[in-house]
This record gives structure tokens, sequence and C-alpha cells, in this order.
């Protein structure tokens, strides 16, 4: 992964939690190590044993600006973010990759006892409470569903319960927190894993740099799948 650059280093976007800690393993198969640990460190721009690539940390939803606007030159982000990204930015990002990594599903949930079913066969409107907005609309959109969005940046699992909304959309792994506020998923909208992203000119200014490290996501993704 040695290749001197005059230019300034690859700059890698990604969020801290669940993306840098399932991406380190990918990093360090490519034998990238990465210095410092953005839990310990309150540095935003993390060094690695790469000389020519740097990480940035930042939040999961800003991940695709960065890359958008060539701050960062490649960047990891779940599906979920890109949809909603995407709606207001429809070009700029390649994603050739999905990483199959921080796995989970779209889904509807209710509080335990609402009937949602039969809600959604009488036609009501619900009201639906997210943080995904367009991914919902759609959603609902294509059954036929009429629903006010009301929209969330955290905690969507609160809103059933204290009368907010009739139902969330939100991203289930195992399902303990829903069950942990009486919640049950009634619907799967989609899977989610996160995707490699980057700059479409910094493809085509750097590819010759950008490319090993592409393979190299490539290569580490495919055998952690297979493994
Ligand atoms: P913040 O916590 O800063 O509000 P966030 O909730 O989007 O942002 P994370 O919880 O780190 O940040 O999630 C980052 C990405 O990981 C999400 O965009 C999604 O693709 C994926 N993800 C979210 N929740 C889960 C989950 N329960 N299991 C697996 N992957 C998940
Ligand atoms: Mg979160």
């Amino acid at each position: 992964m040695k290749s001197p650059s005059p230019n300034k280093p690859l700059t890698l976007a990604l969020s801290k939690g669940r993306i840098f800690d399932e991406t380190l393993p990918l990093l360090e198969q490519a034998g990238i190590h990465v210095l410092e640990r953005p839990e310990s460190s309150r540095k935003l721009i993390l060094p690695t044993s790469t000389p020519d690539l740097q990480l940035i940390i930042v939040r999961a939803s800003d991940v695709p600006t960065y890359v958008q606007y060539g701050a960062a030159h490649i960047g990891i982000a779940g599906k979920d973010v890109l949809y909603e990204h995407m709606e207001q930015h429809p070009g700029g990002l390649y994603q050739p990759i999905d990483l199959n990594i921080a796995r989970c599903r779209m889904c509807v949930a209710v509080e335990e006892g609402f009937d949602y079913h039969t809600a959604v066969k009488k036609g009501s409107r619900l009201r639906i409470a997210t943080k995904y907005t367009r991914a919902a609309r759609e959603h609902f959109a294509s059954k036929g569903v009429y629903i006010d969005l009301i929209k969330l940046y955290g905690s969507m699992e609160l809103a059933p319960l204290v009368g907010l909304a009739d139902a969330i959309v939100d991203l289930v792994s195992t399902g303990s927190t829903l069950k942990a506020n009486r919640l049950v998923e009634v619907e799967e909208i989609t899977e989610i894993s996160s995707r490699l992203i980057i700059n479409q000119a910094a493809m085509k200014n750097r590819g010759a740099q950008l490319q090993p490290l592409i393979d190299a996501f490539m290569h580490a993704s495919v055998e952690q799948t297979s493994a």
C-alpha cells in the first residue's frame, strides 16, 4: 500500500462506533494500521501506518457530505444515510462496493398492542416518526398508505410510547432496543449495510492512488463475507 505521493494524503471519512469498529479489520487486512482510537483520542484526523492515508472522524450522516464536496476522497456510509443524502445530492459519488458491514434492517415498528395491519387496511392516516424521511415517504407511498411524517434526529423508539407517532421507521439489528421499549417490528422495508463511497472527481484525478485502496477493500470485504 505504499505509493509515495507529492499530493496531500488520501482522506477516508468514517463515523466512530460500529462503522469504525467494523472497518478496522478490513484496513488491518490491507496492512493499514490506525495509530489512534477515536474513542480515546479527541483528534478528528487520525493518521495511519500508510503515510499517504489519513482518516477523518465525522457524524455518520455527514460522511456523504464530506466525500461529495471532496473534503474526503473516500468514505464509508450506511445505505440508510446514503439514500437520504442522495435525495438532495443525486450525483457526485461513486458507490462501488457493498462492504457488508454494519448490517441491520430498516423496518416499521409500533407499540405492542397497536393493530398496524388493520389500521393500514382501513386506510387510516398514520403518524410516522423517523430520521429516514425519504425512505419512509417512499415506502408508504408504494403501499398507498397516507402518512404524516414527523422528522426526528434520535431516539425514535420513544415516539409511539408518548403519543408522538403511531409508528416509527428505524434500524433494527437484534431487536433488543425495540423489545426493551415494548415495541414490535411489523414490516421490513429493506436490508441495510455500509458501502464504500468515492468522490467522482478524486477518482479521475487520483485514481492511480485510490485504486489499490479500493482493491484492498474489495478483497477484505469478500474474505470477511466468506469467512
Ligand atoms: P448518531 O449515533 O451520531 O446519531 P447514527 O445513529 O446514524 O448517528 P451509528 O449508530 O453509528 O450512527 O450508525 C451508523 C450506521 O450504522 C447507520 O447509518 C447504519 O447504516 C448502521 N446501523 C445503525 N444502527 C445499526 C444497528 N442497530 N445494527 C447495525 N448497524 C446499524
Ligand atoms: Mg445510532
